[in-house]
């Protein structure tokens, strides 16, 4: 995966205090393979990169951080930039509001414009679905099917093909009916075809839309960018929806399709159901094409919950060797607070070591392990040779739990008492200064 990957870069990034040129070139390799593989258009791909790099360069490495999660951290923020920065609204500038949906044959023009009627519907805002695929009868049918399931009117005219003037009686309708939107379905091919583009073109001159959504299927990958120039350059498109991000692909599509017609991904499908369409957000798709979610909010939260001066207490007293059962209390605090074992723990400097010594325990445990804890004396905490049976079955008692469980702690505390009197893992975890093994 690209976060082994980029953990072999990391090593190589021992001990830097800033980002260089040579330092970063590694990184660099790994997350243009990343992008890659997420089906960001080649192009697209190597102008991010020049970009990212330059940013990169000459940066102070954050102290609680490794340079190569800092990496990622830039390398992310970059791409929330790209895609767009923050949520991008629709534009209800008219009553009612027109919204045409185009795109490829199966893209998910005619499930996603029943998604958004009914998020639009949730939002309070009174909708009319409008039937423009009518060259088969069966695709006004599924319309009306998904009209009923979610109480949406479905205007359909199935003696007409002149598609142009369906939208404009629908739109005149929805006006005098006291509508707030209209969404047009229209028809698609397999490949981007004169005729079709045309009847679009003649459909968006006489409806004069607020929104042209293009809506494509995650999975066109490399594709993907250009049937996005093709339907901008025939359709002045306002934006897209993004379909299918349920399966497989990771969204490299978005970030192309964005890159290289300025239009915002305003909403995201994903999956079947008439509920699952989502607000497009930059920082979510970001960690998904990135796959490296969880770097990017441990650098984000390290620097922010990392208690320094608890850190620097701990860091003093396994200098002395003296790790005893109020620090082990602190050490499981930060680590909830970092927010789990699997996702944060592994990014941490020293963390994979650490989450050796707890291994097999659920975090959904620290709460009962602090209660024990808790329940020992003072006298007992601060010095875990005391430790014997019967104040493991008082400690029990006190803090309500099976002795066993007692026992474990004290096995788990033992066991990490000793790996820190080898090699101090838990300084160099809190001192951050350390990478990942
Ligand atoms: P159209 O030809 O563009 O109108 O496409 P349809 O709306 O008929 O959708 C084609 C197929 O894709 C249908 O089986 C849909 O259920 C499916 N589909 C649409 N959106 C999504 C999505 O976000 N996720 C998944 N898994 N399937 C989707
Ligand atoms: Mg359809």
């Amino acid at each position: 995966s690209l976060s082994d990957k980029l953990h072999d870069v990391f090593r190589k990034l021992r001990g830097q205090s800033t980002l260089t040129e040579s330092n970063i070139a590694d990184a660099m390799r790994e997350i243009r393979l990343a992008l890659l593989d997420a089906d960001v258009n080649l192009n697209v791909v190597a102008e991010f990169i020049e970009a990212v790099k330059t940013e990169c360069v000459g940066q102070d490495v954050v102290k609680s951080v490794t340079p190569g999660q800092q990496v990622v951290k830039i390398v992310n923020d970059k791409l929330v930039e790209l895609l767009g920065g923050g949520v991008s609204e629709l534009n209800f500038a008219h009553k009612p509001t027109a919204i045409m949906l185009v795109g490829l044959h199966g893209s998910g023009k005619t499930t996603t414009a029943g998604k958004l009627a009914l998020k639009l519907k949730r939002d309070g805002k009174k909708v009319l679905l409008v039937a423009g695929d009518v060259y088969r009868p069966a695709a006004i049918d599924q319309l009306e099917i998904i009209g009923k399931e979610i109480s949406v009117p479905v205007h359909a005219e199935r003696t007409s093909v002149n598609v142009a003037a369906i939208a404009v009686n629908a739109v005149e309708q929805a006006g005098r009916q006291g509508f707030d939107v209209v969404i047009i379905d229209t028809a698609g091919r397999l490949q981007i075809d004169e005729t079709m583009v045309q009847e679009l073109v003649r459909i968006r001159q006489a409806v004069q839309p607020d929104e042209v959504l293009l809506v494509a299927d995650a999975a066109l990958g490399q594709e993907a960018v250009s049937v996005a120039e093709h339907f901008h350059r025939a359709l002045d498109l306002t934006g897209f929806i993004l379909t299918k991000l349920d399966g497989d692909a990771r969204g490299g599509a978005a970030l192309s399709i964005r890159k290289v017609t300025g239009c915002p991904v305003k909403f995201i499908g994903l999956g079947e159901k008439l509920d699952s369409l989502e607000v497009f957000y930059p920082d979510r798709m970001a960690g998904r094409i990135l796959g490296m979610g969880d770097v990017v909010s441990l650098v984000e939260k390290a620097a922010a919950e990392i208690d320094e001066e608890e850190a620097k207490k701990l860091q003093e007293k396994l200098r002395a060797n003296k790790f005893d059962y109020d620090d082990f209390l602190s050490q499981l605090r930060q680590i909830t607070k970092l927010g789990g074992m699997e996702s944060i723990l592994k990014f941490l400097p020293g963390g994979r070591q650490i989450a050796g010594a707890l291994s097999g325990v659920d975090p959904r445990h620290f709460s009962r392990m602090e209660a024990v804890i808790l329940s020992m004396t003072k006298a007992e905490r601060a010095n875990p040779d005391l430790m014997d049976f019967s104040r493991k079955k008082r400690i029990a008692k006190g803090s309500g739990v099976p002795v066993e469980m007692v026992s474990n702690l004290v096995k788990q505390f033992e066991s990490m008492r000793k790996m820190m009197k080898h090699n101090g893992v838990l300084g160099r975890l809190m001192s951050g200064a350390q990478l990942p093994e």
